[in-house]
């Protein structure tokens, strides 16, 4: 009999799920990065969940307790600030070995309870249980769309410009470091690339601030990888897109760590993932506009990638030296041939 490590992750909710037949009022089912259900005439809430389980996500010998419970949370509210979405509150639950220390579990809660606290949500609920033998937590968050502007992945346009907010590519060189598959000697760089890794950002203003003020097209954000994510911005708008090499958002710290370690920096910011930036399409005259109001509004950077283009299938990476390859969804997969992380 087949087991589901032979099968990748999409393949297998697409088994999965494929009878599912979503109502009227499920806006978006599966296949984004929340679904949207109608609960009454333009009244729109967004729903998400994401399980974390140790020695898969998360290692408690690298991560403190505070950090694997802040960044639970913040991978949730990525997900709603890929929608342009307002989230309201988050239902946690916590699967425990026996052994866990109690400071492990209250720390976890700090962490989570001072994420939820800095984006004005409520932990309101969750459930509690004994787990045989790892860690997991479980973070379901829910949101609206005040204005029902809602960001969907498949609406990329040909033509469209793609965008990006702040830099690729730190949060897989701190898991590096973290896990000790690389070394950086200057302490001030090493902490910036960790803390990128343990603790992200989600735009939740910014996604916001775009689907709002803006005729943004698509959008996600990056969780699996910029290559995989972008992937499927295109799968679903049916579209190709190409990519400056030249113009990905490489920061200082990140391209310091790779002169030493000599390594390519854009092998982390295309395929490393984790990195819980934005990425999203608009017109380029929307752009425009756009690139004006940005640095009045926020300290994190807007970046011009690229643009979405119908004669190219996939993803093609354009070369300074004008070569183009194509740029393969190394995304991060947790079934299947990509091995289980
Ligand atoms: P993300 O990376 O944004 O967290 P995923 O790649 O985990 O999204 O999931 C892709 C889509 O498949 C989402 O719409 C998610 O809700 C859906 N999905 C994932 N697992 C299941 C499942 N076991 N049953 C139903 N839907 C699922
Ligand atoms: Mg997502």
């Amino acid at each position: 009999m087949s087991q589901v490590g032979d099968i990748s992750e999409f393949e297998l909710i697409r088994l999965l799920t494929e009878d599912v037949t979503p109502d009227a009022h499920t806006i978006v089912g599966i296949g984004d990065d929340c679904s949207v259900y109608e609960i009454a005439k333009n009244r729109y809430v967004l729903a998400t969940c994401d399980m974390l389980i140790e020695g898969v996500h998360f290692s408690r010998k690298t991560a403190s307790p505070f950090s694997v419970g802040s960044k639970a949370i913040a991978c949730s509210l990525s997900d709603i600030a890929a929608m342009g979405g307002r989230p309201l509150f988050a239902l946690v639950s916590i699967g425990l070995p026996s052994a866990t220390p109690e400071e492990y579990v209250t720390d976890l809660y700090i962490g989570i309870r001072s994420v939820c606290r800095d984006y004005g949500i409520v932990l309101a609920g969750g459930d509690t249980v004994m787990s045989p033998d790892k860690l997991v937590i479980d973070v379901s968050m829910i949101g609206d769309s005040p204005r029902g502007k809602f960001v969907l992945r498949s609406g990329a346009k040909a033509g469209d410009a793609i965008a990006v907010t702040g830099f690729l590519g730190d949060s897989a060189a701190g898991l590096d470091l973290l896990e000790g598959a690389r070394t950086e000697p200057d302490t001030e760089r090493r902490s910036e690339l960790v803390e990128a890794h343990l603790l992200p950002e989600p735009r939740i203003e910014q996604g916001q601030y775009l689907a709002e003020n803006f005729k943004v097209h698509s959008m996600i954000d990056i969780s699996d990888g910029f290559a995989g994510d972008l992937g499927h911005i295109c799968k679903q708008s049916k579209l190709g897109a190409r990519i400056w090499a030249d113009k990905i958002p490489i920061s200082d710290t990140l391209a310091e760590f790779c002169r030493g370690a000599r390594v390519d920096p854009l092998d982390y910011a295309l395929s490393g993932g984790e990195d819980y930036e934005l990425l999203f399409t608009l017109s380029t005259s929307e752009l425009e506009r756009l690139t004006l109001e940005w640095p009045e509004e926020f300290d994190v950077p807007l970046f011009h990638i690229g643009e979405m283009d119908k004669a190219i299938d996939g993803i093609l990476l354009l070369s300074e030296d004008g070569a183009e390859r194509p740029l393969e969804a190394g995304s991060f997969e947790h079934f299947g041939s990509a091995g289980v992380r």
